[in-house]
């Protein structure tokens, strides 16, 4: 028999400050065992350019990965690595920093409005140290699987109805989806048991669970508890969001700003390397 999830936590995103001085919304940003192997999710949405403009100027990343989703807006990326491009409209950059590498992630100015996620997932220790890599996904590349004239879900990463999503090959195995339900319509969905899951609501509101209870709507995290199942079902009103689950790590965290790694001295020689110009071992 399913064993449908129950809700754990509902937390609404909170407003903070990050990068250059860009104006955001945070969901969470701490090493939780319902959120385990992720870390952190920010919303990068605005509607007023000064929020976003300054962006993330040349910082280092080690020992996670960090997935970025835009859906309105561009944003400019160029690495250590030699890389430089836009994430567009619709696009993912999943992006497993590994050993290290020094980016920066500058959003651009169309008409506006800016709105995108950066999600930070945890690598294993076996992983940390491992070489740099991108899985960079165009808008094109995402497939949308229509379940019913209701239920549209593009697949990010995972699988549905033998549908697989473009982003493969990651070590927590992931699944990341973006969900439209449109009024009065019951969602179901198998997510494997022992893997940590938890959706944000980008638009409209839902439940999240059988019983219905209580509605959660826009900027809002839904922590799910174990099961093997999810419910997500509307009333009266459509709900679009992100539904992300994967494997938890269950090991230490040694965590400091974009820096995550097992143990404190991990840490310091992460940091001493940034310092001394021996970070990225990639060259
Ligand atoms: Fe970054």
């Amino acid at each position: 028999m399913a064993k449908t999830r129950t809700i754990y936590q509902i937390i609404e995103s909170q407003a903070t400050m990050e990068g250059a001085g860009v104006r955001l919304r945070r969901a969470f940003g701490r090493d939780h065992p319902k959120l385990d192997p992720f870390l952190l999710l920010d919303d990068f949405g605005s509607d007023n350019p000064d929020d976003y403009m300054s962006g993330f100027p040349w910082h280092p990343h080690r020992g996670i990965e960090t997935i970025t989703y835009v859906l309105h807006g561009k944003v400019k990326h160029e690495d250590s690595l030699g890389n430089a491009g836009v994430i567009g409209e619709g696009d993912v950059q999943w992006m497993t920093a590994g050993s290290g590498i020094i980016h920066q992630e500058m959003p651009e100015k169309t008409e506006g409005l800016m709105l995108g996620f950066q999600l930070w997932a945890n690598l294993p220790s076996s992983n940390k140290m491992m070489h740099p890599r991108y899985q960079e996904v165009k808008q094109s590349d995402i497939p949308e699987v229509q379940i019913s004239d209701k239920i549209g879900v593009k697949i990010i990463c995972g699988e549905i109805d033998g549908t697989k999503g473009p982003v493969q090959d990651i070590v927590t195995e992931p699944e990341y989806l973006d969900i439209t339900l449109q009024p009065n319509t019951i969602f179901k969905h198998t997510i494997r048991e022992n893997h940590n899951s938890f959706a944000y609501i980008i638009e409209g509101e839902g439940f999240f669970d059988e019983k219905r209870k209580k509605k959660v709507g826009k900027h809002h995290l839904v922590v799910l508890e174990d099961g093997d199942e999810i419910q997500i079902s509307t009333a009266e009103s459509n709900i679009r969001l992100l539904l992300i689950s994967g494997k938890p790590i269950r090991e230490p965290v040694a965590w400091s700003g974009p820096i995550v790694m097992n143990t404190r001295e991990e840490l310091r020689l992460a940091f001493e390397e940034y310092r001394n110009g021996s970070f990225t071992k990639h060259d």
